[in-house]
């Protein structure tokens, strides 16, 4: 039996899909990446913005047409959309089989068995209480030997921004107990992995009994074998002195943050429901840049939030200036369903929103230009992870995030190098990616 999954969307996601693989491996299928020889098709999706949402309807409406006479195929629509949407994907797709939220991955096998037993369609929505099996595990020994893997910490969100679905579709926030963090860590690094990257919606407000942020980071950077830490997404307001200080303090701790702004003005964030205001926003990212000058500091925009005026969206292009990011990802706002925002105008007019986004990107690629411009020349280190795609190159990550490709030292080849950790002279900059020469 072949399982096929396409997955869109954040990092949570592609982390799903992978254990949803190991899942069904245990079940006894095999992977495929070729949809017409599946035995059961997924796709796993977001939500966030409503273009993502019409993305996973359409996919699966493709995926629905695999089926004929002759083959039985498993058709189903798992993550966000499924807790969003339930049982009504059924009347909105006909001919889909399953719809499993995030939080039921583990009965993936019964349920397929079920509706090929049955020949009904299966739904099965909501949250688990967050006990301590109910945070998928990767499997360490399946890793697949990469030297990056991600390990989730938290799971949902309480905030309530109010245009954000994630509370909705992700359920409450529930914290996994720090012994079982650090034995997935320990089990991945006995396996291989040299960087993990910890995954929550509001990662750095994570707290078990005793144990804060901080002190899990503190507990982790003493894995042995363990060369890097990164974490995805913190929230500003949780951004507290002691966590930015162990930025250059500890020693796994990467040189890169992706901290969300959303909005450079205050009365916008307020409007957002966001909790922190521009100028303290500004003071954690100066404090970032104390403690560690080399950091990279990336982030979110959102353009055209309704009621957003002219001179705020100006505070925006102004913030995005002084906090001197090193990257970002900005997005034209999109109502989502049973949101706070959604029951407010969505007064911005289509073309102002791209006129907008085209103004952030401008800047950000200003920025994000000089910045790596800058790095020419400078020494980093990079943990080697693929092939490049000129023979004998290789390349990997630098912990400022940055992709760097250089030739293999000695023309020895990449199973050499996977997982090793190169010091690299960055000699140019390409849009997606820096080269250079070991040193
Ligand atoms: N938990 C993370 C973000 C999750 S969603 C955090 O709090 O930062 C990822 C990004 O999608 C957000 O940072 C935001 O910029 C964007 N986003 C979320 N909802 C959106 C909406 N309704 N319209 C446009 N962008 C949205
Ligand atoms: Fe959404 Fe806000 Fe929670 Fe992030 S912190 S997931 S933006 S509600």
């Amino acid at each position: 039996m072949k399982l096929f999954v396409k997955t869109f969307g954040c990092q949570m996601n592609a982390h799903d899909t992978a254990r949803i693989g190991e899942i069904m491996l245990r079940a006894g299928y095999s992977l495929t990446d070729d949809p017409r020889e599946a035995d059961v098709a997924l796709i796993n999706s977001c939500t966030v913005r409503e273009k993502a949402w019409h993305k996973a309807i359409s996919e699966t409406g493709r995926l629905r047409l695999l089926k004929s006479r002759s083959r039985e195929v498993v058709v189903g629509i798992v993550g966000c959309v499924a807790e969003q949407e339930g049982a009504r994907i059924f009347a909105l797709i006909p001919g889909v089989d399953l719809v499993v939220a995030p939080d039921h991955y583990a009965a993936l096998p019964a349920l397929i068995e079920e509706v090929r037993r049955e020949r009904s369609p299966r739904a099965i929505t909501g949250f688990d209480a967050g006990g301590a099996g109910d945070f998928l595990c990767a499997d360490a020994a399946r890793g697949g030997g990469s030297p990056l893997a991600f390990v989730t910490v938290m799971k949902g969100c309480d905030e309530r921004c109010a245009y954000c679905i994630v509370p909705t579709v992700r359920g409450p926030e529930r914290c996994r107990p720090p012994d079982d963090i650090v034995g997935e860590v320990r089990a991945l690094t006995a396996n291989g992995v040299r960087e993990v990257t910890l995954l929550g919606q509001k990662v750095n407000a994570y707290r078990f009994g005793s144990t804060d942020f901080v002190a899990l980071l503190e507990r982790l950077d003493a894995t042995p074998g363990l060369e890097r830490l990164r974490f995805v997404s913190p929230h500003p307001r949780h951004m507290e002195p002691a966590l930015a200080s162990l930025y250059g303090r500890l020693r796994t701790l990467c040189e890169s943050i992706h901290l969300p702004l959303q909005s450079g003005a205050s009365s916008v964030l307020e409007r957002m429901r966001r909790r922190y205001r521009a100028d303290e926003y500004l003071e954690v990212t100066e404090r970032l840049r104390t403690a560690c000058p080399a950091i990279a500091i990336t982030t979110d925009v959102i353009v055209g939030y309704p009621g957003e005026t002219g001179a705020e969206f100006e505070e925006t292009l102004g913030l995005i200036d002084r906090a001197r990011f090193n990257g970002a990802f900005s997005f034209k706002y999109s109502p989502r369903p049973g949101t706070p925002a959604a029951a407010l105008a969505d007064d911005v007019p289509e073309e102002e929103k791209s006129r907008r986004l085209e103004l952030v990107h401008e800047r950000i690629e200003r920025l994000e230009r000089e910045w790596r411009s800058s790095l020419v020349g400078r020494t980093l280190e990079v943990l080697v992870v693929h092939e490049g795609r000129l023979a004998g190159q290789i390349g990997g990550r630098a912990r400022n995030g940055q992709i760097v490709n250089f030739p293999a030292p000695g023309g020895q080849g990449f199973d050499r190098f996977k997982g090793a950790l190169v010091e690299v002279a960055v000699t140019a900059v390409h849009p997606h990616s820096l080269k250079g020469v070991a040193v």
